[in-house]
Formats: structure tokens, sequence, C-alpha cells
């Protein structure tokens, strides 16, 4: 079995549609798939009615969440939700108030940007966004059609990064509430890559086991963002605090260098998520 849980259409900031991502699921010879755009559930109709047979879809969300350490220092982190129940008032309030602060942020971003003489425009942001949830990578490949930088991860680093002096903070849940709110809606949370230090700081062990104690239910460890040494950690934390253990590619399309099913979870492990009542059933044959 080949089972990629964590991956991104154009409803958030990966390049595919959701029928395309199906499609290149399909291609990359995977069982299931798992969609899961940031703070949004907008790509799941058209996943499920361009679903190729064979093909099983696991719904989901990766909700962005923040952490205050004991330090004050804000660690923000993301918590990808399963099987959830779309309807949910208090999930989609909260994930409405998410994306409205992504597009102000990423407007604010413009801005900096355009009156430091970066040749972009928030029009042409705007329509590679096409009312999805708005995100960095949409800023980054502006920059990379205005020649500015040949790359999108060379705008992360060299403009768009949190150490750059464009950068705009977005709103985000705090994981506790995210982990109430996840599990009242009927949703299975799962910790996304959590020990992806590239990104930035990362949250402390005690706080994944805190997590644990509030209804967390599993760990990414597999992640193209996780060197072998993270990935032997979370295992270990994973099997120390009985947490589904899970892998996956976080697929952006041509947004990242990462194929689907460059990182897989185990049937074993699937099978744990499969055994818990959740508000929705995956989408298969
Ligand atoms: P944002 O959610 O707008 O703060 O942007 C963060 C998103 O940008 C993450 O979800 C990643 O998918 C993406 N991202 C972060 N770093 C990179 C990178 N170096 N290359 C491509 N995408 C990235
Ligand atoms: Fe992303
Ligand atoms: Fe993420
Ligand atoms: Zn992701």
């Amino acid at each position: 079995m080949r089972i990629d849980l964590h991956a991104h259409s154009n409803a958030s900031d990966g390049t595919d549609t959701p029928a395309e991502l199906m499609s290149a699921a399909a291609a990359a010879g995977l069982d299931v798939v798992a969609i899961t755009d940031h703070d949004t559930t907008a790509g799941w109709d058209e996943a499920f009615t361009a679903r190729p047979t064979g093909l099983t879809i696991v719904p989901g969300v990766e909700f962005s969440c923040v952490h205050t350490a004991e330090d004050g220092r804000r660690i923000s982190l993301h918590l990808l939700a399963y099987l959830i129940d779309p309807s949910d008032k208090q999930v989609q309030g909260e994930w409405e108030r998410l994306r409205a602060s992504r597009r102000t942020r990423a407007h604010a971003m413009v801005e900096n940007l355009v009156a430091a003489g970066y040749p972009i425009s928030w029009t042409r942001i705007d329509e590679l966004a096409g009312g999805g949830s708005i995100g960095r990578p949409h800023l980054a490949r502006a920059l990379v059609e205005a020649g500015v930088v040949p790359d999108v991860d060379t705008a992360f680093r060299d403009v768009l990064s949190s150490r750059q002096r464009y950068y705009v903070r977005k709103a985000d849940t705090d994981v506790f509430d995210a982990l109430a709110l996840v599990r009242a809606a009927g949703g299975v949370p799962v910790f996304a890559h959590p020990i992806a230090r590239r990104r930035g700081p990362v949250v402390s062990d005690e706080t994944i086991a805190a997590m644990a104690e509030a209804g967390l239910v599993g760990l990414e460890v597999d992640h193209p963002d996780h060197g072998p040494d993270d990935r032997a950690h979370a295992a270990g934390l994973a099997r120390e605090l009985d947490l589904i253990a899970t892998g996956s590619s976080d697929y952006h399309g041509t947004n990242k260098p990462t194929g689907l099913g460059a990182r897989l979870t185990t049937a074993d492990q699937y099978e744990r998520l499969l055994d818990l009542p959740t508000a929705l059933r995956p989408v298969g044959d």
C-alpha cells in the first residue's frame, strides 16, 4: 500500500488543481492520498468528483497554529486535521478568520515589497491565489515571474522569510484551542512536520507530550523537512506517547521539489487512523 497523507492543491499554496492532484496521485501509484490545504476545505468536492478508480481520498485540512513557549517565544506549527466535519461552525469560523488574515497579511507584505522597489503587483498575486487560501508561495511565484529570483526556494530565503524586513505575521490559532476544536468536530489531529527546524524554532518534547495529553492523535514522523535524526527522534516520541506515526510528501506541485509519494505512511499506522471514530470516512471505491 502506498499512502501519502499530506498534499496541497491550488485551493491553498499548491499548483495543481484538486482534480490534477488526484490524477497525479494515481500516476504516482498511490492507493491513498490526503488533500490537506491550509485552513480550507475548498478543494475537497472537486477532488471527490475527480477521484480515479482505485484511489482512496482522506479529506483533511492543515490548520495554522501557534504555541507560546515558556520563555515567551512564539512558535508557529501546523496541525493536520483528517476526516473532520466540514460543516462544523466553530472550525469553519476559525478557518475563515485565518484565511482573512492571510489575505490582509499578504497584501501588507506586497505593499512592503512594492515600496522597496520590487516589480510585483497585488493584482497578479491575487490572480495566482485564485481566491484560495493565500500564502507566501504566491508571493514567491510572483517574484520568480518578475525575474527577481530564480526559484521559489530562493524567494523564501532572500525575500520572504520571517528574518527579512518585508515579513508580516498572520493570525494563527493557539494549538491547544485547535486540538479541542478538531476533536469536537470529529477530526483526527496529527502534528505536521513536528521537528522541521529549517522552518524556524520547533516546540519542545514536553509540549508534544502536553499536546498528546490534550487530544493529539498522531505525529508526522517521515517528512521531507526531517533529517534522519529528527525522524528517529519523532518515531521515538510517537512510540512513547502512543501516537500514530505518519509519513507524507507535503506535495505542493511545482512550488516545492518533492513529488507525491516521496514519503509514505505504513498500512498498519493507517489502519490505526481508520479504527478511530471520525465525522467522515475516507472516500474510495
Ligand atoms: P505562509 O503560510 O504564508 O506563512 O507560508 C508558509 C508556506 O510556505 C508553507 O506552508 C510552505 O508550504 C511554504 N514554504 C515555506 N518555505 C518554503 C520554501 N523554501 N520553498 C517553497 N515553499 C516554502
Ligand atoms: Fe504550504
Ligand atoms: Fe505545513
Ligand atoms: Zn503542508
